[in-house]
């Protein structure tokens, strides 16, 4: 493509030397020529691939005009006057010109080599920009897929709650912080009752839905800050921080309820599906790990099955140690 320039010199003389100059070296016609400040703003400045400026124009200044020009583009500007002046060089070079020559001696001579100096700076410069907007781009994407994959790790796919290994990083994180900052922490666990009798009679599909339901129900009761997982087949945990033994059981003959009517209009029938649920509290079994808490949430489930099913078992008393035979 054919290099397009646009020189700014209001001395008619200068201004065909230093055109012929330069299309010796680019080429004829890449020149576009203005003689004052209103001619040159009349150019779409944007097009040009560099602009040269001179610094005295007869309707205005030449830094007014620098000043215009990188306002409307980002062409590369070559500030050329016959002021040798070092604060008024500086002063361009603020502005956003990217060279200042001096017309003294046999300046024009040079103009075609500070010109290609120019170019093949904005060039690199141009690449550099595309290079780190094409890398900030494919970062945000490596980043963005990190999180994708990281909530997969930690998810239950058939019912959108945490997983099992993601629950136990979290019960450890939540258990000390309710020892350091003396919170009540519950634990809960539920187990669907006669979950395998439905699989066998309805179907595997239907079993799903109800699972699916369950995670449904559970979701819906709890406060922000509660934690929700699937700790497999028909197994579910949860974690309600700021919450009483009694407290969690309120929350819980909700989630019974609840889940009771909602599986009966899955199973087109009056009798809906019942859940045993365990429950070990801070407040109650003082454990002091977070295994200990989650052993007497399991004692308490495994009470509510022997009790006859379809029932809250809360864990009470302090938890000990097995001792280890001497
Ligand atoms: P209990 O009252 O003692 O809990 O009896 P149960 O029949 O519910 O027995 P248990 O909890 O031990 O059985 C769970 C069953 O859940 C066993 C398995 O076939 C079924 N199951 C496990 N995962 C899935 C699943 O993803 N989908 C379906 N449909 N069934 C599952
Ligand atoms: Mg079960």
């Amino acid at each position: 493509m054919q290099l397009k320039l646009l020189m700014i010199e209001d001395d008619a003389d200068q201004r065909e030397l230093v055109r012929e100059i330069i299309e010796d070296h680019f080429g004829q016609n890449t020149v576009t020529c203005a003689g004052t400040r209103a001619e040159a703003l009349q150019n779409d400045l944007a097009s040009f691939d560099l602009i040269l400026t001179d610094h005295n124009l007869p309707d205005g200044s030449g830094m007014d005009l620098l000043g215009e020009i990188v306002k409307r583009c980002k062409t590369p500007v070559i500030m050329v006057t016959g002021e040798n002046n070092a604060e008024m060089a500086a002063e361009a070079i603020k502005k956003g010109a990217t060279d200042y020559v001096v017309k003294v001696g046999d300046y024009m001579f040079t103009i075609p080599l500070v010109v290609e100096k120019n170019l093949t700076v904005a060039k690199l410069r141009h690449e550099n920009e595309t290079l780190r907007s094409d890398l900030e781009k494919a970062l945000a994407d490596v980043r963005l897929s990190l999180t994708r994959v990281e909530e997969m790790a930690a998810t239950d796919p058939l019912t959108g709650l945490y997983n099992r290994r993601h629950f136990a990083r979290v019960i450890e994180q939540l258990f000390s912080e309710s020892q350091r900052h003396h919170f009540d922490l519950s634990a809960v666990m539920i187990d669907l009752d006669g979950f395998k009798q439905l699989n066998d009679t309805f179907g595997h599909a239907l079993g799903d839905q109800l699972i699916v339901l369950t995670g449904q129900v559970i979701h819906a009761n709890l406060r922000k800050g509660d934690v929700a997982a699937r700790y497999g087949g028909d197994e579910f945990v949860l974690l309600l921080p700021h919450a009483s033994d009694h407290e969690a059981e309120v929350v819980l003959d909700r989630i019974r309820f609840q889940f009771k009517e909602d599986s009966a209009k899955i199973l087109k029938r009056d009798r809906g599906v019942s859940m045993s649920v365990g429950i070990g509290s801070t407040n109650t079994t003082r454990p002091v790990t977070a295994d200990q808490l989650m052993a007497a949430t399991d004692t308490a489930l495994y009470a509510a099955k022997g009790a006859g099913r379809d029932r809250v078992s809360r864990a009470t008393g302090a938890v000990r140690l097995q001792k280890i035979p001497a």
